[in-house]
Parts: structure tokens; sequence; C-alpha cells
């Protein structure tokens, strides 16, 4: 039986409980069989701000996140390719193992979808599974999936699930490790104190 993958790509700079939420509803959605976190290596689209994490530590957190979760794991699959990410190759390669694949993205993501790489071949290689990262995105959301379907034939799934408008970069900006990521995460923020 084909093996129903979930991708979600980020910076993950922190991981927090929009990203963990998010894959936990479209896993539910599309009875996936697994989530895989990719953290990237070097994000072509986003300059990392200043006090980021490293990468070796972003990764890390990631792999704290998914511990307690029997259904998510870490790839390293970009950190092991080095340079630049582009989600078109991570798609490629996870295909070429003969996997079902999602790639799981909030609105921002869904929104600039036509400016990354080879983004017909990013939807002829995986359905979008979108979830509205505010409660007022979802009109948003609607007219990009008929959009993408029009100019790429995009398989678009938008997961109905309550929003959490929580992003890495007000944690960074404003704390609120405690609520927002995982518990092991927060202490992992606090003892390498990150993000001062
Ligand atoms: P930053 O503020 O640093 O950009 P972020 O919170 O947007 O961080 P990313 O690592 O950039 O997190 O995002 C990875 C993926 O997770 C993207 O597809 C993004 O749209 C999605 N995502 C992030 N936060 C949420 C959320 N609260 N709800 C749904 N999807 C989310
Ligand atoms: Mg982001």
């Amino acid at each position: 039986m084909t093996i129903r993958l979930g991708v979600m790509g980020g910076t993950f700079n922190p991981p927090h409980r929009g990203h963990l939420e998010a894959a936990r509803h479209v896993r539910a959605a599309l009875g996936l069989d697994r989530v895989l976190f990719v953290p990237n290596n070097i994000p072509p689209h986003k300059r990392m701000p200043a006090h980021s994490a490293t990468t070796a530590q972003r990764f890390e957190m990631v792999g704290l996140m998914v511990r307690d979760e029997p259904w998510a794991a870490l790839s390293t699959i970009e950190v092991d390719r080095g340079g630049a990410s582009y989600t078109v190759e991570t798609l490629r390669a996870l295909a070429g193992e003969g996997q079902a694949l999602a790639l799981i993205i909030g609105t921002d993501m869904l929104m600039t979808l036509e400016q990354w790489r080879e983004p017909a071949e990013i939807c002829r290689l995986a359905t979008l599974a979108t979830v509205a990262r505010s409660e007022d995105d979802r009109a948003a959301l609607r007219r990009q999936a008929a959009r993408l379907q029009g100019l790429y034939g995009a398989d678009v799934r938008l997961v109905d699930c309550p929003a959490l408008p929580v992003s890495s970069t007000q944690l960074r900006e404003q704390g609120g490790f405690d609520c927002l990521t995982p518990p092991a995460v927060a202490a992992y923020i606090e003892e390498h104190h990150l993000y001062r």
C-alpha cells in the first residue's frame, strides 16, 4: 500500500504549537500515515533575523517537538543536502521513494507559491494541504486555491480547523514560549539562552 506522507517545511525558528496543530489536523483530515517536519538549511526567500537559533539548534528543537508524537518525525533531508533549500527538490526526493505526498502549508506560503522554484512541479508532486493562520484568512485561501488550480492543476485542500494565530516572529520578539511551544522546546530555549 502506498504510504501517504505529510511534509511540513519551514525555518522553525523556533517550532511552535501552530506548526504542530496544523500538521495534526491535516493528518487527520487527509488520513496521512505520517508527517515529516523538514527544517530548511538556508531559506532562499527570507533573511534569517539577528539572534536566530543556528541551523543545528532549529533542527534539535524540531526533534524535541516531534519526540512525543508517534505520527510525526524529523527529516534531515534539507540539512543533509546543504545549500539553499528548495521545496521542489525535497518533494522530488521523497516522491522518488514511491510515497504519496501532501505538502502542509499555512496561508502566507500558499499566497506566495508562484514565486517558489518550479511551482508547477511542486503542484504535480504533492497535494497542497493548507491551513488558515488566522480566522480571516479563509476567503483569500479559497481565491488562491482556485487560482493555483487554474494555473497548475493544483490539488489544493483547505483543511478546516481552528486557526492558531501564532508565529515564530511573534515568539522571538515577545516571548511566550511556555504556552506556545511544546514544553521540551521551551526548556531548550531557556537552557540555551535563545532569542534574548
Ligand atoms: P516566521 O515568523 O519566522 O516566518 P513562522 O511562524 O511563519 O515563522 P515558518 O517556519 O516560517 O514559521 O513556517 C513553516 C510553515 O508553517 C509555513 O508553511 C507556515 O505557513 C506554517 N505555519 C506557521 N505558523 C502557522 C500557524 N500558526 N498556523 C498554520 N500554519 C502555520
Ligand atoms: Mg514564516
